[in-house]
């Protein structure tokens, strides 16, 4: 329960789902976690163990600027950034709005891009750290429908691989985590057909739970995973083995 002992990490969308349970195991595992939301989540996130409370909506650089800003003066480092906040669409090429798009597009991608950059020059001061981009399976396989939501989740897988080779001699290691299914609000809300499907096609034939998810992240955090950057850590029942 030390594999993350000294490390200063900021997690996104940390208030559910995914996101929380990596905030939660990694302050049981000794970070120090500036746990972070749009702001919906505040009573869950203030005042828990081991989280520091921040609110960061991912697609505001200001944000970004303002919680890296603080997080350095006052620890004086950032050891992990995990990107996780994401939103999902579901439509079709030809049905998705623009301002969907455009939506989904802020959130998953450029919030994603707005956290590198943010983090990146602390970690280069300071000449390590790791950082965690939760893409999808979505990110390197298709399913129908969803187009923007597997545009960004493979830009995210992509922009994860270049920003690792950028840094790679500057002791940042950049993966992406790549979750199958997993019970959480988000697919609570989908569709009970469609989680039935992607369930039935999962070769274990069962959800993963977040937890599942969170120990991934604490490996790609952590110095056990020293070695490893550029990689896709995917996480999903057997489902991209097919
Ligand atoms: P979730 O339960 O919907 O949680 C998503 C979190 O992201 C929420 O806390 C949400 O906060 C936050 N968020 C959304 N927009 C934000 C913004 N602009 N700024 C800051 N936070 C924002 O989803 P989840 O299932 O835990 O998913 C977490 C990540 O894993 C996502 O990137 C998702 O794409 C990925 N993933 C999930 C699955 C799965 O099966 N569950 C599979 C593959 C990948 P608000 O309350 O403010 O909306």
């Amino acid at each position: 329960m030390s594999r993350l002992t000294g490390k200063v990490a900021i997690v996104t969308g940390a208030g559910r789902g995914i996101g929380q349970s990596i905030a939660e195991v990694f302050a049981r595992e000794g970070a120090t976690v500036i746990a972070t939301s749009r702001g919906s989540d505040v009573d869950y996130l203030d005042g828990r163990p081991g989280l520091e409370y921040q609110q960061l909506d991912v697609s505001s650089d200001d944000d970004w600027q303002r919680v890296v800003g603080d997080v350095v003066a006052r620890h004086g480092r950032v050891d992990v950034l995990v990107n996780n906040a994401g939103i999902i669409t579901y439509e079709p090429v030809h049905e998705l709005s623009v301002e969907d798009w455009q939506r989904v597009v802020a959130i998953n991608q450029t919030g994603t891009w707005l956290g590198m950059r943010a983090v990146v020059p602390a970690m280069l001061a300071q000449g390590a750290g790791s950082i965690v981009n939760v893409s999808s399976i979505w990110g390197s396989a298709a399913v129908a429908g969803g187009h923007a939501y597997h545009a960004t989740k493979g830009a995210v897988r992509n922009m994860s691989k270049n920003a690792a080779i950028t840094y790679a001699r500057d002791g940042i290691r950049v993966n992406s985590l790549h979750p199958g299914f997993i019970s959480t609000p988000l697919t609570d809300a989908q569709a009970p057909d469609v989680n039935e499907y992607v369930v039935g096609q999962t070769p274990m034939g069962r959800a993963g739970k977040p937890e599942e998810i969170a120990q991934g992240a604490v490996f790609l955090a952590s110095d056990d995973s020293g070695f490893m950057t550029g990689a896709e850590l995917v996480i999903d029942g057997g489902y991209l083995a097919q």
